[in-house]
């Protein structure tokens, strides 16, 4: 039960993780490598832009944000904390589902059409509070840096 608790609070915190990181690091000093993320998901909309490439450098987060939970892992492991690999296995489901959502179900990077259609309202409002900080319409719009919790007026229509 306790290990149960641990992967769903591993899960949300990394919900917070990955807000401050977006809002500070992939928007501050590390700009750099989040720059072509907003950059090709303007492309697809223009008509006519030259093909973007498969891979985008804001993929490297995913690398990064893999290390702390293997390495949790391991020592968890290796010095039977197992505690340690629950919480790791809390870090890599929310990784699962930010490459399910984000990557997926928000920017269509691979064609799995199921993932495409029938979303729930849930699924909506994401949507829209992703595509928000995308394209914004006005600063708040532009605040939106967490997927999973979003302001409640994205689920209205
Ligand atoms: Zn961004
Ligand atoms: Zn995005």
């Amino acid at each position: 039960m306790i290990n149960l608790l641990l992967v769903v609070a591993a899960y949300f915190f990394m919900e917070f993780i990955a807000w401050s990181n977006h809002k500070y690091i992939m928007h501050g000093f590390l700009w750099r490598w989040h720059k072509d993320h907003h950059v090709n998901d303007n492309q697809k909309y223009l008509p006519g832009i030259l093909e973007k490439s498969v891979w985008e450098k804001n993929d490297l987060f995913f690398l990064i944000y893999a290390i702390p939970a293997i390495a949790l892992m391991i020592i968890g492991f290796y010095t039977n904390l197992l505690s340690l690999v629950y919480i790791a296995i809390g870090i890599t489901l929310y990784g699962f589902t930010y490459f399910i959502i984000h990557e997926i179900i928000i920017h269509k990077r691979l064609p799995i059409n199921y993932l495409h259609k029938n979303h729930n309202t849930y699924i909506k409002a994401i949507i829209k509070a992703h595509t928000a900080h995308h394209r914004p319409k006005n600063k708040d719009d532009f605040n939106n840096y967490g997927l999973l919790i979003f302001p409640l007026r994205y689920l209205k229509n």
